[in-house]
């Protein structure tokens, strides 16, 4: 027993090492990344159940390391949080997103919005405004066209710094959406004192639909509380027909999900776009 226990101790010994090396290696070459182009933008379609087209996207970024791969966000994003690269790592994401969905406009792709992730530090962050409003100056995107998305615990945690910015950027005509929704720790009163316009039904609760009771009540008080507030809502993580079902019979129209589309780089997302008969 002493042997085993010495034994697991080794191994998770390495597999610390391991995982250290990967984060001082990976950290060193992000740095170097948003620098040398090596991000990209896949955008995932929030479509309409009822008619099929496209309203939405949401922009989510993954980083095209040269030796590693396609590497997706949970690889990379908390280490640029602990290596205070997420704010230019936020401001390159802010910018391709309104570049790209103006280049798109100008090729005939409806009018949409493209919505952006936020992370907690950008908000918090002094130039957070002004990398917005400069990212919509250099595009040409009309404020109206662009939503960014908060986490719920961000904001209660900083309630005073937030709301006083999110109102600002509301003011200009930018659309906030709620993230996460249903993960966090805030009470749905507390929803109506937030400037927030859209609400994000997490896909924590969506992949219970059919399974757990709880969740599709939560799912449901989620849906009357947001008619009743006037907030829009969007389910994340649509994966089955049975889920689209429960959502649209209990009034959720816009769906985001493997169901219609996996997140896309942007030529596909145009075909995507052209094969619903959009362009
Ligand atoms: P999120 O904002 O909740 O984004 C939704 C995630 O769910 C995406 O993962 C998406 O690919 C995935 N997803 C969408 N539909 C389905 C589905 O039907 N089934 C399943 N299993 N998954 C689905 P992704 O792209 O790996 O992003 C993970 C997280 O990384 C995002 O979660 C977001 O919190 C963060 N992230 C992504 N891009 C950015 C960014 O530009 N900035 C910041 N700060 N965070 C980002
Ligand atoms: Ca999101
Ligand atoms: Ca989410
Ligand atoms: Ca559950």
């Amino acid at each position: 027993a002493k042997d085993a226990g010495k034994n697991c101790y080794y191994i998770y010994d390495v597999e610390k090492d391991h995982q250290r090396y990967e984060r001082f290696s990976l950290g060193a070459d992000l740095r170097k990344a948003i620098q040398k182009d090596e991000l990209v933008l896949y955008y995932q379609p929030q479509i309409d159940a009822s008619t099929g087209e496209v309203v939405g996207v949401e922009a989510l970024v993954r980083w095209q390391h040269p030796t590693a791969g396609l590497l997706p966000p949970d690889r990379f994003i908390p280490l640029a949080e602990e290596l205070d690269l997420i704010i230019p790592l936020g401001e390159w994401v802010l910018r391709e997103a309104c570049q790209q969905m103006q280049a798109w406009s100008k090729v005939g792709v409806p009018r949409m919005k493209i919505a952006v992730n936020l992370a907690g530090q950008q908000i918090a962050h002094e130039r957070l405004i002004r990398s917005v409003e400069e990212a919509l100056e250099e595009s040409g995107l009309r404020a109206d066209q662009l939503e960014l998305e908060v986490t719920e615990n961000f904001v209660i945690r900083q309630p005073e710094v937030t709301v006083g910015k999110l109102t600002y950027l509301r003011e200009k005509g930018i659309t906030l959406a709620m993230d996460d929704f249903g993960t966090g720790y805030s009470s749905l009163s507390y929803l109506k004192k937030l400037p927030i316009d859209k609400l994000k039904i997490d896909r924590s609760f969506v992949k219970d639909i059919g399974v757990d009771r709880s969740d599709e009540s939560i799912i449901k008080a989620t849906l009357a509380m947001c008619h009743s507030l006037g907030l829009e809502v969007v389910a994340e993580g649509v994966e089955t027909t049975e889920q689209l079902s429960f959502l649209t019979d209990n009034g959720c129209q816009i769906i985001q999900g493997y169901y219609y589309s996996k997140p896309l780089p942007p030529s596909e997302f145009m075909d995507f776009i052209c094969d619903s008969g959009q362009l």
